[in-house]
């Protein structure tokens, strides 16, 4: 089974893959996770990335999609995967489909997770993540049981420097200028299933299983 959840930023595409990779035991990839520890680790990617990243744009074409394709050609991504915050542009929605047409295959679901923007920006503002495993919160939806303390590995958290308000701006507006075009990609593909990703996190993950499941 393979699937790409969409949706702007702060939509909940990260907290759903994980659930649907606890279900299904299909790998969740997390364009931004990569990033994010490349950053932490200071390789070469990491300090490429790192300027974009942090002013809310998007990392060019090129360093990101060779990244994709090596991620999915790993073992564990036989059975399928899931991609989280991949393809964000045309052109890695079309590099995409052109590789995975290369092994006679294609995506299986795009789950497109709709929230509007003023939830969004609430969201983004109280969500804090583990410093060390990247286990994500919320303020008030979600804290965790020691205040600033992660309940897995109790690392330190953090506010991303991306959810800062100004930049999360930014982030809503590369997000539909660039990302939301690939709506009408997949819809013409006849791929694009819209979840209401507004309700709490189980709600919305019900809605994402009778999707996979019918
Ligand atoms: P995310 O964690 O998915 O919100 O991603 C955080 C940031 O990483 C984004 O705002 C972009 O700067 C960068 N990023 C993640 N995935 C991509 C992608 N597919 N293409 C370009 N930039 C990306």
């Amino acid at each position: 089974m393979k699937i790409v959840l969409f949706g702007p930023p702060g939509a909940g595409k990260g907290t759903q893959a994980a659930m649907i990779e606890g279900k299904y035991g299909i790998p969740h990839i997390s364009t931004g996770d990569i990033f994010r520890k490349n950053i932490k680790e200071g390789t070469p990617l990491g300090k490429l990335a790192k300027a974009y990243i942090e002013a809310g744009e998007l990392v060019p074409d090129e360093l990101t999609m060779g990244l994709v394709l090596d991620r999915i050609s790993e073992p564990d991504c036989l059975g399928g995967y899931i991609l989280d915050g991949f393809p964000r542009t045309i052109l890695q929605a079309e590099m995409l489909d052109r590789k995975l047409m290369e092994f006679n295959d294609s995506i299986d679901f795009v789950l497109d997770i709709d929230v509007q923007d003023e939830v969004l920006v609430e969201r983004m503002a109280g969500r804090r993540v583990c410093r060390d495993c990247g286990e994500i919160y919320h303020i008030e939806h979600l804290p965790p049981r020691i205040h600033g303390i992660c309940n897995i590995c109790k690392g330190e958290l953090i506010v991303r420097k991306d959810d800062e308000a100004e930049t999360v701006m930014t982030r809503l507006a590369v997000y539909r200028e660039k990302t939301e075009p690939l709506v009408a990609y997949y819809r013409r593909k006849g791929l694009l299933v819209t979840i209401d990703g507004e309700d709490d996190r189980m709600v919305v993950f019900r809605r994402i299983e009778e999707v996979l499941e019918a």
